[in-house]
């Protein structure tokens, strides 16, 4: 008899609250181990691919609608190709000048107009495009590690109570003892932040100068999104050795140059 997709399911632990990006985990390990460390550069081609295809989907909209726009008036179709190349020579530009930044280490667009600007929403974008063909943790493990070296690059500091040290809920009891005195030998606050939204709200509260934010790759793109245009933020993903939310690993050396690079 042929066996059923519902008995090739493993069981999910009781004890394991998934964050909403994990919703449609099936109880399956992850792939390597829930280690998706990927070469940065892996975020600069599927963004380029992801960059193509929206220009290349408004070219076909604006072909398809051409003749309908040209009953408006003759030259709307006209102006709108215009705009849509003025727009795609734009784009590349600073596309171009991005990897270039992150190429020779040297900040080359300010950070509105890099890692706390559009920078973001491509991001977001590449990630969906990434998660179509099911590379979304890898392609946001590159994007975090371009973010984090153009941040890095600012070379920004800021004293111990300013800087904010944001975990999520998920991390193993070792892994949270160590952040914790990695905390404590910088006097760092740390907050545990179970949803962008908390996370958004101690940041409206506490007002800090600077943020050190630990969480998956899926939570971390879309915080980031969330918070990365209002403050500076240093993210670090985890390892995930057990799947989502429950056990989860990351590199205390990391976290402990991240801080010292702030407040030192
Ligand atoms: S940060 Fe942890 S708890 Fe939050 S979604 Fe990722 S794995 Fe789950």
């Amino acid at each position: 008899m042929p066996e059923t997709p519902r008995a090739q399911l493993i069981h999910i632990d009781v004890d394991r609250r998934l964050g909403h990006e994990w919703d449609e985990w099936d109880g399956r390990p992850l792939p390597n181990r829930g280690d998706y460390d990927s070469a940065p550069t892996l975020f600069f081609g599927w963004s380029a691919a992801t960059l193509a295809a929206a220009l290349a989907i408004g070219a076909l909209g604006l072909y398809l609608l051409g003749p309908r726009l040209a009953l408006l008036h003759p030259l709307v179709p006209t102006v709108l190709w215009i705009g849509l190349a003025v727009a795609a020579a734009l784009l590349w530009a600073w596309w171009a000048v991005l990897f270039l930044s992150y190429g020779i280490g040297r900040g080359l667009l300010p950070e509105g107009l890099a890692e706390r600007g559009p920078f973001l929403r491509l991001m977001r974008l590449t990630s969906r495009m990434a998660g179509r063909f099911g590379r979304r943790d890898w392609v946001e493990n590159a994007a975090v590690k371009v973010y984090n070296a153009l941040a890095l690059l600012r070379g920004r500091k800021v004293g111990t109570g300013e800087l904010l040290l944001l975990i999520p809920r998920c991390l193993s009891k070792e892994t949270l003892d160590g952040v914790l005195g990695v905390a404590g030998r910088y006097g760092v606050p740390v907050f545990v932040a179970t949803r962008g939204q908390l996370a958004r709200r101690v940041i409206r509260e506490r007002r800090p100068r600077a943020v050190v934010a630990v969480a998956c790759e899926r939570d971390m793109v879309s915080g980031l999104h969330d918070v990365a245009g209002k403050v500076p933020v240093l993210g670090l993903t985890m390892t995930l050795p057990s799947g989502p939310c429950k056990d989860a690993l990351l590199d205390l050396d990391k976290l402990e140059s991240w801080v010292r690079a702030y407040v030192v």
